[in-house]
């Protein structure tokens, strides 16, 4: 879905090519693969096909695999990818990049009432004016921040990744497994990653870490991850100096309340439409852009409500409101978690389930599930009750 060739739009992005980088893993899952073919041969961007997981015990000495008998996830080409959706913009979308947006304003009574102020890659300042406004600017967005009446990010996760040539030296296909490290005190807030990729030929892997830390320290603790994994020989570097490295933010407090004010809108990570848990926000990117698009027109002809219906719609067509809730309700539960013990009591739960663990961890991303029934079972309920347990020590004591 897009806006009518009737209407004129112009997108300002601060980077200065659109395929320059991307400042995200680009995992995509079956459905966003599925959206995303309706706007470009998203296929043609795809370097992996992951069917396997891979998750380490808090003590990093065990793992478990658990796999599906067909992709869940697949590593994408990002920069090729936003480079071939900006190739294919109708005539009536001007993309300007090396605009970075400094501030907005609205004057009411006029025509096009909002005036967008931004500074060119010379510097130079440029102001336009335009009818609506739509802030797709990410977590820290610039629009949100220009309004009373628009809610911001507050709750915020700092991530830092580098992409390595080399490759995860365990497991029986690495080119289609991802490896994570959320179990220990080490991962709070959210822990570590590795993801098989392909950058311009190259095998490579992406390996990152995020936590609510966002201090320059980040950079140091994912490099002890990287030199710990490297030691255990869980990885190959072929080359020390990483190809890419980045940091960059991720909300995790849910869907804002306030993503509507007037003639201004806020989509993508900029409305929280971001997974609390699992930090998963291409699908919410696309599916609020998308549904954006078929409101617009509506609220240009005078509807003073359509855009208020966006979560409505997003609900209806993607189930993506609920999705977003029931990742809050995990982070509640994972923000309780704070030693090793609790680490490791969940850890050995999930491996007692690593049959079924990965079929319920993407039907949970995808479809209508939820994540905590791989382990409500009533086998479990000495290990649940050990879990508890252990919870209630870290509220109590607050041990690390
Ligand atoms: C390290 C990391 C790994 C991730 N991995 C995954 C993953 O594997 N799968 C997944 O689904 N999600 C992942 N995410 C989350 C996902 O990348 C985001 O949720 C998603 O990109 C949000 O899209 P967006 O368009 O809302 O925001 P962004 O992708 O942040 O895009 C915002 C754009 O606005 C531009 N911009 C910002 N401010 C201004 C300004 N003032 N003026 C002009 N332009 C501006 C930026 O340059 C950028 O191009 C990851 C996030 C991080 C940080």
């Amino acid at each position: 879905m897009r806006v009518p060739p009737s209407l004129k739009v112009l997108i300002l992005e601060q980077k200065s090519q659109v395929d320059a980088g991307a400042n995200t893993t680009g995992l995509i899952t079956v459905a966003t693969r599925g959206i995303l073919s309706d706007l470009t041969d998203v296929r043609s961007y795809i370097t992996n096909r992951i069917e396997d997981i891979c998750v380490l015990a808090p003590d990093w000495s065990s793992h478990f695999f658990s796999g599906t008998d067909f992709p869940w996830i697949f590593s994408t080409d990002t920069p090729g990818l936003l480079g071939s959706m900006a190739g294919k913009l109708g005539p009536n979308v001007t993309l300007k990049t090396g605009a970075r947006v400094e501030t907005w304003d609205r004057e009411t009574g006029e025509i096009h009432p909002i005036i967008v102020r931004f500074k060119e890659g010379d510097n130079s300042a440029v102001s336009v004016r335009c009818r609506l406004l739509v802030g797709a600017d990410g977590t820290k967005s610039v629009v949100a921040a220009g309004s009373p009446d628009l809610s911001k990010n507050t709750k915020i996760l700092f991530a830092y990744e580098k992409v390595f040539a080399g490759e995860p030296l365990f497991g029986e296909k690495p080119d289609r497994t991802v490896y994570h490290l959320w179990f220990g005190s080490f991962s709070l807030g959210y822990g570590g990653w590795i993801a098989p990729n392909f950058v311009s030929g190259k095998k490579v892997f992406r390996i990152g870490y995020a936590t609510y830390d966002s201090n320059i320290k980040q950079e140091n603790k994912l490099d002890n991850m990287i030199n710990l994994l490297r030691w255990k020989e869980y990885i190959r570097l072929y080359e020390e100096k990483p190809l890419i490295k980045y940091g960059g933010y991720f909300p995790v407090g849910g869907v804002l309340p306030n993503t509507v004010s007037d003639d201004v809108i806020l989509i993508g990570d900029a409305a929280g439409y971001c997974g609390a848990f699992s930090a998963d926000g291409i699908k919410g990117a696309l599916v609020s852009g998308i549904t954006a698009a078929k409101l617009i027109p509506d609220h240009l002809d005078g509807d003073s409500q359509a855009l208020k219906q966006i979560h409505n719609l997003m609900e209806a067509e993607a189930e993506m409101i609920s999705y977003f809730s029931r990742q809050v309700r995990y982070r509640f539960l994972w923000n309780r978690m704070k030693s090793n013990a609790t680490f490791t009591s969940l850890f050995k739960l999930c491996e007692r389930e690593k049959d079924d663990f990965l079929n319920q961890f993407c039907d949970a991303k995808d479809m209508r599930k939820s994540l905590l029934w791989v382990l409500f079972k009533f086998r479990h309920m000495p290990a649940l009750a050990r879990l508890a347990g252990n919870i209630l020590l870290d509220t109590l004591t607050g041990r690390k």
